[in-house]
């Protein structure tokens, strides 16, 4: 965890906790106590405490019994601890949801992207066979006219070679017969 994420919790939980007393304001003084020179009073549990049994909490300024109403770890008397540990657990839920709410998101955005990526290569599939459809279909076409032409091109010799030679024939025919009369007079 960064030095400026500390900091900027910190400033959360001086935030959400009140001022009790100024840093270096002196503690209460018991005033029940017969030696009420060196008896104070813990601002937490009122106890009766010596000035050396006491300490004062940085956030909010109690002072307050350093064994029994003060929290090392935080250097917070245990009223303030509470505040810490509740603002530390939110944070930790919030990060935690705010996770959450990527990881989600992330999901969602692959499963659209899955979705997309799918309809495009139905679009493409599609396509290809709307493609392979046509070119069968050129193909068919093209070959029928093929077969047409070759058709067309092998009657139209054979069909006119035969009336040519059928006509050749006949000529050839009617001139023999004209000369044989010719011949005979
Ligand atoms: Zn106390
Ligand atoms: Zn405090």
């Amino acid at each position: 965890m960064g030095l400026l994420k500390e900091s900027s919790f910190y400033k959360l939980v001086r935030k959400n906790i009140e001022k009790i007393r100024e840093q270096g304001e002196t503690p209460r003084t018991d005033l029940s106590a017969f030696d009420s020179m060196d008896k104070y009073v813990c601002d937490l549990c009122r106890a009766s405490v010596d000035r050396s049994g006491l300490i004062q909490c940085s956030f909010c300024g109690r002072w307050v019994c350093r064994n029994d109403c003060f929290d090392r770890d935080d250097v917070s008397c245990l009223n303030c601890h509470g505040v810490i540990r509740l603002l530390r657990e939110s944070r930790k839920m919030d990060i935690l949801s705010k996770k959450k709410a990527v990881l989600l998101d992330e999901r969602k955005t692959a499963l659209r992207e899955e979705m997309m990526y799918q309809k495009k290569r139905g679009e493409l599939e599609k396509k290809r066979k709307m493609d392979e459809i046509e070119f069968e279909n050129k193909k068919l076409e093209l070959e029928r006219n093929k077969s047409l032409q070759d058709m067309e091109a092998n009657i139209m010799p054979q069909d006119s070679g035969r009336g040519v030679l059928k006509a050749i024939r006949k000529i050839k025919k009617m001139k023999n017969s004209d000369n044989a009369g010719n011949n005979n007079g």
